[in-house]
């Protein structure tokens, strides 16, 4: 079917939507020549797939009634509410340490910033809306699957307490698109609507820097300064500063990451956004059996963005935007990177303190003692030699608080009907009686203590096989049901449902190997 064919009646492609945003764009009125002009594609036929009501209470978006189809239209972008600006934003990036110079939003349109009901500042981009600048020999589109990937991967970030973009709507455009990875070569064409706190990137200052562009990566820096860290612009070096609490930031973003078990997957300059947020849910997994090598990415052929890897690789990708700022910070170049490499190696510690004090919740302490590092990595060595899986093996502590271990065991036997074996019987109960003795010096009721553990160790999180489950019925049955019972799920991560034990377990062993695709 054509596409004239399809909506020629009710196009309303081009026209504005009765959809109330209080549009503000400061990114394009201040950052002039930091981005391209570019309407989005029509979409033939758009469907409304999810809207996060919630979210778009939270972020003051005025829907005055607007039903489905007109959800559809303005979140397709066929008809955009009043006061948009879509824009193609430029940057660069490091892509698995290949430098690549110029890169930008080649599928997404920034259609303006607004403020939410907390008075902060945010983007509304739309991820799939067709061919931009920048998009070299891509087509511009999205596929459903990576759309409803995101959508349920960030909406259960944000669930779980880790700084992410949002996913505001889905829908699809009624156009099919080429996909390598489609059995048929086919996949359904889809558009994401994600709000984030910025969509600025380590890629954006390196694209300004390595073009030698000096006025622009001032005002890139000021931009980021005003938008995300005030507090540097009076401080002695103001840029320094910038590059530090980016830095804090990223630290205890990466922490929460390795807290939950999330996998990135493609963790390059351009997917980093500098306001700390969680962004670009492409090849992105959760691991499950505990094993610190794990890479799930189909890409990631040397396990450059393994688990294990991840806080070194932030720490890497602070030091490609240390460097774009060496002039910012010192006109005499030794001295900025004196200061800057301080800064950098400043990262490792700063991560360590993140990650130890989310794990000391996690084991349900609310004080600090010098040996909880030890202890948290003590546990997860025993995961990882019994191949626990990390979710169920943090929330089924809280059931083990009276030093009655039988919630644990059936975790260590493969098959749950086996006997557990001695060996890993003695290694859990040693290192479960130095946790007891531990959190005996930080009394608290057992009442208390597990809903604190219980509030920190999901239940739900979007386990892979599920999310495949998800995509493949959305995707051969145009059945939205299991994406939004696991939508469902994982949004209310801590919270145990009657009758859902199943979405709580690892995958089954046929499922493995798994793994994911950038979906481009
Ligand atoms: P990503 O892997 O999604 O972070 O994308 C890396 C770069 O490729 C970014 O510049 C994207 O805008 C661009 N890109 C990804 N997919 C497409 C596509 N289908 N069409 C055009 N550009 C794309
Ligand atoms: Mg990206």
């Amino acid at each position: 079917m054509s596409q004239s064919e399809s909506h020629s009646n009710r196009s309303t492609h081009g026209k504005t939507i009765d959809i109330g945003i209080d549009f503000d764009h400061s990114y394009a009125t201040q950052l002039f020549g930091f981005y391209q002009n570019q309407r989005p594609d029509e979409a033939p036929d758009p469907q409304l797939i999810a809207f996060n009501h919630r979210l778009a209470g939270e972020l003051n978006i005025q829907l005055n009634n607007a039903d489905e189809e007109a959800l559809a239209h303005c979140f397709s972008g066929n008809a955009l509410p009043k006061g948009a600006n879509p824009i193609a934003l430029a940057y660069a990036g490091h892509q698995f340490g290949h430098y690549t110079p110029q890169l930008g939003d080649g599928r997404a349109l920034l259609i303006g910033e607004a403020f939410n009901r907390d008075g902060a500042r945010y983007d509304i981009q739309l991820k799939g809306s067709g061919r931009t600048a920048f998009s070299r020999s891509g087509d511009g589109k999205a596929a459903l699957g990576p759309v409803l990937r995101e959508y349920l991967v960030s909406e259960a970030m944000h669930a779980l307490g880790v700084p992410t973009t949002r996913a505001l709507a889905a829908v699809t455009t009624g156009e099919r698109i080429i996909r390598r990875q489609a059995l048929d070569q086919f996949s359904i064409g889809a558009i994401l609507t994600r709000t984030a706190a910025s969509h600025i990137r380590v890629g954006t200052f390196q694209f300004f820097a390595h073009q030698g562009e000096l006025n622009h990566l001032r005002q890139l820096a000021d931009y980021v300064i005003a938008r995300h860290y005030p507090n540097a612009r009076d401080a002695k070096r103001p840029y320094l500063t910038l590059l530090s609490l980016i830095a804090e930031r990223q630290a205890a973003l990466v922490a929460a990451w390795q807290c939950i078990g999330f996998i990135h997957g493609v963790m390059n300059t351009d997917n980093t956004a500098v306001s700390g947020e969680t962004i670009d849910y492409g090849p992105c997994a959760f691991i499950d059996r505990y094993d610190p090598d794990t890479v799930f990415s189909s890409i990631d052929s040397e396990g450059r963005y393994a688990y294990k890897n991840q806080p070194y690789i932030a720490q890497w990708n602070l030091a490609r935007l240390a460097e774009t700022l060496l002039p910012l910070i010192d006109q005499d170049e030794a001295q900025a990177i004196d200061l800057a490499t301080d800064v950098v190696h400043q990262f490792m510690p700063s991560y360590q303190t993140q990650w130890v004090k989310q794990m000391r919740i996690k084991l349900g302490l609310t004080d600090a003692h010098n040996d909880d590092a030890k202890l948290a990595h003590d546990l997860l060595q025993l995961f990882e030699a019994h191949q626990i899986d990390f979710t169920q093996g943090f929330r089924a502590l809280a059931r083990t608080l009276n030093n009655d271990l039988s919630a644990l065991t059936p975790l260590f036997t493969a098959d749950s009907s086996s006997t557990p074996n001695q060996l890993w019987l003695n290694d859990c109960s040693a290192w479960h009686a130095r946790w007891l003795q531990r959190l005996a010096q930080n009394p608290m009721s057992i009442n208390d203590r597990s809903t604190l553990m219980d509030n920190h160790n999901p239940i739900y999180i979007p386990r892979n096989h599920l999310v495949e489950q998800a995509i493949f019925a959305a995707e051969t049955s145009n059945d939205f049901a299991p994406f939004k019972q696991l939508l469902a799920l994982v949004t209310q991560p801590f919270i145990e449902k009657q009758d859902c034990e199943d979405f709580a377990k690892p995958a089954p062993a046929s499922f493995s190997p798994y793994q994911t695709f950038c979906g481009t």
